[in-house]
């Protein structure tokens, strides 16, 4: 039987397993964090900690599969803007059909009933009309939440039915990979266990899958194979989590969840959105070891009284830079050194008034997240905040309140995409038996996209191995797509359904 490698079990990862369970392939399947029922919830959240442990934890951290086990949102809507771009590959029909699928397993191994939002004709209507009035466009989403709370059952449901399914699965939990490289037609495979280094292995595989995720991305451009693959510079994100009252934004949260609301900033004609908004969630720190930035949950019984979301800018850079993540890391670094290693919180008030917050005693929303006070302005750039600032004015006219003084805004909030990789309607790249996955391929932003690419590269490997003959090859030419360097620069306005 051929040998798989599946570097990284998250949400893209997972799928890919799905569909590789009982396969006529034998898989391995690597990944750094324990065996699911192991991995913990947030202890911050639990009232275990006051503040992040030193390493970053299966918890938070984007390589360790984090959307999957915290806030759990997924955005089940075939959308060329929303959650990644695979709607450029595969088109609408083949990416709206394996979104299908994706709700269908996660509602299926979900503990309780779990809702899916979906906004009907009058939401339409209502939201369509603020959005123009506020010069905002609305794009359309379908989404499940399922709370960070419901995560752990769900995920681990999901992984036991592929394990009774899959005679042919390997699990190497606790287990980093090193290094993967071309030996002639196979790729050399070393691993080591990730919290007791020492045991270094080297393992040959006829194909091999990498879904190593956002956090992963850099290790990605370490291995031997990167430099023949087809890349362009990624994009990135910087912006701020805003927390605010939930009273302010219940109107459209009752009726959306998350409208997803894009705005053109009108002096740099810069992309500024708003992203993974939490109805009476709460503010998180994300550790990334070496900085700290902000997220957001929410979860489906502890509730708060305020809601946050992130306002993000998008930015892709031109030659001769090249290194958009080393941008937004150190805007990030900037951020926390202001504010002595963590986040840094400020009044919208105060960042208008260009002075720093000194304190929240008396400030209408109070913070779900213990940051240090600040001021934003010594840290990012004015162009990045002027957008800030002008996407929170118009958001206001939806959503009046939301632009009080007392709003509060969370720093660092920022994200970098791994450069894009060109890869066939399968995700395999033009490294022939080479699949890369989820959001380290840059062709996805979200879990639900995420677990779609897992699927797509789980049936070309499928295809591949029928019958279990040597049919190994590259992806037929027609199919190996040129990527269109990048994603949200470019939006245009979606017709709604
Ligand atoms: C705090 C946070 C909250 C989020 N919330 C949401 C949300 O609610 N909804 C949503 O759609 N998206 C959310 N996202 C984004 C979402 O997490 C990602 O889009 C999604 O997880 C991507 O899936 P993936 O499989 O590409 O990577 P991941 O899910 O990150 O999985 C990567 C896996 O690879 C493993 N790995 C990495 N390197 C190695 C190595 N060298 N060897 C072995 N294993 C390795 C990791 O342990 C991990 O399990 C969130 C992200 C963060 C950081």
């Amino acid at each position: 039987m051929q040998k798989l490698a599946l570097v990284g079990l998250g949400a893209s990862g997972l799928f890919a397993l799905k569909e590789l369970a009982g396969a006529d392939v034998e898989v391995h399947v690597f990944d750094v964090g324990p065996v699911y029922s192991k991995r913990y919830a947030c202890p911050i959240d639990q009232g275990k900690l006051d503040v992040c442990p030193p390493k970053a934890c299966s918890y938070c951290a984007p390589g360790q599969s984090a959307g999957s086990w915290n806030d759990f949102k997924v955005i089940l809507s075939a959308s060329q803007v929303i959650g990644g771009r695979l709607f450029d590959l595969i088109g609408e029909t083949e990416l709206q059909k394996r979104l299908d699928n994706v709700r269908a397993t996660i509602l299926t191994h979900a503990p309780v009933e779990i809702p899916v939002v979906k906004p009907n004709e009058d939401d339409l209507n209502w939201i369509k009309k603020r959005a123009t009035l506020a010069g905002m466009t609305y794009h359309y989403q379908e989404l499940l939440h399922c709370g960070s709370d419901n995560a752990p059952a769900i995920n681990t449901s999901i992984l036991s039915e592929i394990i009774a399914s899959g005679p042919n699965i390997v699990f190497h939990w606790d287990t980093k990979v090193l290094s993967v490289a071309r030996r002639g037609e196979q790729f050399a495979i070393r691993f080591d266990h990730y919290r007791k280094p020492g045991h270094e292995t080297e393992e040959s595989f006829d194909l091999c899958i990498v879904s190593v995720g956002r956090g992963g991305a850099h290790w990605l451009t370490q291995q031997e194979f990167y430099k023949a693959l087809d890349v362009h510079p990624g994009q990135v994100d910087i912006g701020v989590r805003v927390e605010t009252s939930c009273y302010f934004t219940e109107e459209v949260d009752k009726r959306f969840y998350e409208p997803k609301l894009y705005y053109r900033s009108h002096r740099h004609n810069d992309v500024v959105r708003n992203f993974c908004s939490n109805p009476r969630g709460f503010v998180t720190p994300e550790n990334h070891r070496d900085y700290v930035l902000v997220n957001g949950h929410s979860k489906m019984y502890e509730k708060s009284e305020n809601n946050n979301f992130a306002v993000l800018v998008s930015k892709t850079f031109t030659r001769p830079f090249k290194d958009p993540q080393l941008y937004s890391q150190t805007i990030a670094r900037v951020a926390n050194m202001l504010a002595g290693g963590g986040p840094l919180i400020q009044r919208l008030g105060d960042l208008r008034a260009g002075r720093r917050t000194k304190s929240l005693q008396n400030n209408l929303v109070k913070p779900t997240l213990e940051a240090e006070c600040g001021d934003i302005s010594l840290a990012y750039p004015h162009r990045i905040l002027e957008g800030i600032i002008e996407y929170l004015d118009a958001l206001n006219k939806i959503c009046p309140g939301v632009s009080d003084d007392s709003t509060l805004l969370y720093a660092p909030e920022c994200k970098s995409y791994p450069d894009s990789i060109s890869v066939s309607k399968t995700m395999e790249t033009t490294v022939p038996n080479l699949f890369i996955i989820g959001d380290s391929s840059s062709w996805t932003r979200g879990v639900g996209q995420a677990a779609t690419s897992g699927l797509l590269a789980g049936e070309g490997v499928r295809q591949k191995v029928k019958g279990a003959g040597r049919v190994f090859a590259a992806a037929p030419p027609g199919e190996s797509v040129a990527v269109k360097p990048p994603f949200v620069a470019e939006i245009k306005a979606e017709p709604l359904p």
